[in-house]
């Protein structure tokens, strides 16, 4: 289905800021412009709810959050930064296998299975786009991932 990025985004973030935890801010840095992809938008929302919710839950101290949407040659670009725990920089690639946690004890008290991003990873490489993630142990954590824009046409000027 094609859709227009930005828009729905928008909804996504806004339905976790109604219910979000009063100590954690909401950044957005959303393109200006329309960014239309073709997705299965159930899909992309079951990548994004799990990606927030992760910054959410691996947030305990609050800080802010911090959504991105841009253009990066040709394609869309999205990130969503958080101040969290982090991680050490040699697990950051690791957390896209299947049952793989960072802390067992930890997240054994904070819930869900470690499937989460290797179902993330798949729904975005079958769309065609990669995902990847940057970390520092107490500094945060940063997820990142695109998908391929659909070429706009020009309306033409009469
Ligand atoms: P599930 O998503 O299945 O409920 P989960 O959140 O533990 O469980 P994933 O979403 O796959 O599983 O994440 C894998 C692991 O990566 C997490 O257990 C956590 O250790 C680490 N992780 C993911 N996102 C973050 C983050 N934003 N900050 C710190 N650690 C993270
Ligand atoms: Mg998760």
């Amino acid at each position: 289905e094609k859709v227009e990025f930005i828009e729905y985004f928008s909804h996504v973030i806004d339905r976790f800021e109604m219910n979000r935890d009063e100590k954690n801010t909401f950044n957005r840095e959303l393109s200006a412009q329309n960014l239309f992809v073709w997705i299965d938008k159930d899909k992309i929302t079951q990548v994004l709810d799990n990606i927030i919710s992760n910054a959410i839950k691996y947030s305990p101290e609050g800080g802010t959050i911090t959504f991105k949407a841009e253009t990066l040659k040709k394609q869309l670009l999205v990130s969503v930064s958080d101040q969290g725990m982090g991680m050490p920089s040699d697990t950051v690639d690791k957390i896209f296998d299947r049952f793989y946690r960072v802390d067992k004890a930890r997240s054994r008290e904070m819930g869900g299975t470690g499937l989460g991003l290797a179902i993330a990873r798949e729904i975005i490489e079958s769309h065609h786009g990669q995902i990847w993630a940057n970390s520092q142990e107490g500094k945060g954590t940063t997820v990142f991932f695109t998908l391929p824009l659909i070429n706009q046409k020009r309306r033409k000027h009469k």
